[in-house]
């Protein structure tokens, strides 16, 4: 029987550190904030720009929400972004995703200065990851990495399998995985035969958003599993894994909810502190 990851534990564990972080840039008089912006009325995106506005104001960040309605332009949309890029009280700025369809999203992240992407999307900010260099890496896969460490698991030399390859997800977590020198596969829709590779996997991350994708024989024995999806099933939330199969033969595994969400909150947190020390460096 595996034992279940407590992303929320190991979320408020890492956030008692960014708190402090946040202390200490509030103590050279400057206060980290985050820029939120919820285009439309999605029930999903507004329940995650709550969240994330909440876990700041615990942590001591300052946050600007913008909530524009779903006719909203892409031109207005950018001119908010450039305004907020031009102003130095903000640090981080979020463009809560998926946006209406009229509006490109590729365009708007584009246009959010590198310095203040604290979500990671900017293609600069992705290319010092590809490049090893240091930039702000996505939340979410940053936080995949947080939770296999927490774990205990030694990741280099062991073979990672990522499915899906989003450029939120799933490419920034193989990225991300290589850097720490496991040896990674990455899947996605045209894979054949999945299970041949996920069977191989010590550390398997799906973020996919296929409930059950992932079966218990698909899963090495002792397996470290990171189950980023999150798809509504009958009103409740479900990963791509078959959780309770699943945890009979991983060593360790992340429920939904309550596996990688939380974790996610946490580093748009640190990534919003980093900018915000960033700026007094
Ligand atoms: P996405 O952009 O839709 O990407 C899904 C990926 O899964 C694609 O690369 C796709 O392959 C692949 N895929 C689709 N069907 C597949 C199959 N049958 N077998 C193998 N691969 C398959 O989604 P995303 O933005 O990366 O998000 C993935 C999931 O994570 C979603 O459920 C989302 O809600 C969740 N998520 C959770 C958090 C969190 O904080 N917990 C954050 C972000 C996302 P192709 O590239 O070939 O199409």
């Amino acid at each position: 029987m595996g034992k279940i990851i407590d992303g929320r534990a190991a979320a408020a564990e890492v956030c008692i550190e960014i708190k402090a972080r946040v202390q200490a840039v509030c103590d050279k008089g400057v206060q980290p904030c985050l820029a939120v912006v919820l285009v439309g009325d999605n029930p999903a995106s507004k329940a995650y720009v709550g969240m994330k506005e909440k876990k700041a104001a615990e942590l001591g960040i300052k946050t600007v929400g913008h909530k524009l309605p779903a006719e909203t332009t892409e031109e207005d949309l950018i001119a908010l972004v450039k305004q907020m890029n031009d102003d130095p009280s903000i640090h981080g700025i979020l463009v809560q995703l998926p946006l209406p369809k009229h509006i490109s999203e590729d365009n708007v992240l584009l246009n959010i200065s590198a310095a203040k992407d604290v979500d990671g999307l900017h293609p600069e900010n992705a290319g010092m990851l590809l490049t090893g260099r240091e930039g702000f890496i996505p939340c979410t896969p940053k936080g995949c990495v947080k939770l296999v460490e927490s774990t205990g698991t030694e990741i280099s030399g062991k073979n990672c399998v990522v499915i899906g390859r989003s450029n939120i997800v799933g490419k920034p977590a193989a990225l991300l995985m290589l850097a720490k020198n496991a040896t990674v596969t990455m899947c996605h829709s045209r894979t054949k035969n999945l299970a041949e590779y996920t069977r191989n996997a010590d550390i398997l991350i799906s973020a996919v958003g296929v409930p059950n994708l992932v079966t218990a024989d698909m899963i090495k024995p002792g397996a470290v599993v990171i189950d980023v999806a999150q798809c509504r099933v009958d009103g409740a939330w479900r990963g791509d894994v078959d959780f309770e199969s699943a945890l009979e033969v991983a060593s360790h595994i992340t429920p939904v909810p309550g596996g990688v969400g939380p974790m996610t909150i946490a580093m748009l947190m640190e990534n919003t502190v980093e900018a915000a020390e960033k700026t007094l460096a």
